[in-house]
């Protein structure tokens, strides 16, 4: 048996804003991959439960005309990955939530759920903060739109008012039309395994493909939140692709954003390794799945010992 005081299944996002205003004990469950966890191990017990899981507008994934992607804030992580939408512009968002858990639980864990939740380890996280995907919030007072990157206040904070139904999440064609990128995600074993650290790149290459012409570089884990990287995107900036030194501008700008810090999980130091590593990596990947030339960061260090 679960301790709670109340469960009221909402039938819109309108009736959810309602009930949560209503009852200043209530707590919005969606999944409830999280909740359900809390609620056993008695953080959240005796709170009121206001369900958001069977409400249809917030489900689903669409374009709209002006090739923004709108991804429902309780769509699950396995619909997400197989979704045509997905798969063919935001392959990357598939792949990242592909790696949450095992089946079951993406069968039931949302995205939603994963952003609103606070943690720096959310899988999708660092992955949407590359996208400069947008958070559209409906509460009491009407809908507001923060950017991903914005929502995080501190470790299982976000400026979401506990009023407030989080509904979907925008990525605009801009932000995914001639990018590539790749999430890496480094856990102790494969399955079942909150991140130790996740490292998110996206490239731009320009037209010949010789130049980075824009990056992002997101983390989760590398802070208390999930960050961007924007000093290391700087200096990486238009740099060509067939420099070796790309990797290491890039790692040693990063290392100098991040504030890693140790845990049961992994150590400082360790984070610290990983977070140079899984960069080096997931940059290696967007170019080469951008199409440039790729060379290796290895080349650099056998030129260094020539
Ligand atoms: C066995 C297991 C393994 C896991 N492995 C991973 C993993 O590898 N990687 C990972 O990132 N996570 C993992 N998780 C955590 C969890 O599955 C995810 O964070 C999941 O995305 C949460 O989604 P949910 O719909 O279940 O959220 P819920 O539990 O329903 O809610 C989570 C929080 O977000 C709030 N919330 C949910 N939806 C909304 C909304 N639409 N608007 C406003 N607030 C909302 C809730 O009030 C609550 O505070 C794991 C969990 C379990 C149980």
């Amino acid at each position: 048996m679960f301790d709670i005081k109340s469960f009221y299944e909402a039938k819109s996002v309108r009736d959810a804003v309602d009930a949560l205003v209503k009852d200043e004990n209530a707590e919005i469950i969606s999944g409830g991959t999280d909740v359900l966890i809390r609620v056993r191990e008695g953080r959240d017990a005796g709170k009121s439960l206001i369900s958001i899981h069977n409400i249809p507008e917030l489900k689903g994934v669409e374009m709209k005309a002006d090739g923004t992607i709108v991804i429902k804030a309780a769509t699950s992580f396995s619909h997400l990955t197989n979704h045509e939408i997905i798969k063919k512009h935001l392959n990357m968002l598939g792949e990242a939530v592909d790696q949450v858990g095992g089946p079951q639980v993406r069968n039931t864990a949302t995205l939603g759920g994963n952003i609103c939740n606070g943690a720096t380890s959310a899988d999708s996280a660092s992955t949407m903060c590359t996208l400069n995907a947008m958070a559209v919030l409906e509460g009491e007072h009407g809908v507001r739109r923060v950017p991903v990157c914005e929502f995080y206040t501190g470790p299982g904070k976000t400026v979401r008012e506990r009023t407030e139904v989080c509904t979907a999440f925008e990525i605009p064609r801009s932000e995914y039309e001639g990018w590539e990128g790749k999430y890496y995600k480094y856990g102790k074993r494969k399955a079942m395994e909150i991140a130790t650290l996740g490292c998110a790149v996206r490239v731009k290459l320009s037209e010949d493909k010789k130049r980075i012409e824009d990056i992002r570089l997101g983390y989760g884990v590398a802070a208390p939140t999930p960050i961007r990287c924007r000093e290391a995107e700087k200096a990486v900036r238009g740099m060509a692709v067939s420099d070796p030194a790309i990797y290491e501008v890039l790692v040693s700008k990063a290392l100098q954003e991040v504030k890693p810090r140790s845990s049961w999980r992994a150590s400082k130091e360790f984070r610290l390794q990983l977070i140079a590593e899984l960069a080096r990596r997931a940059l290696y990947d967007s170019i080469r799945l951008a199409g440039g030339e790729v060379v290796h960061w290895e080349e650099n260090e056998m030129e260094a010992e020539k």
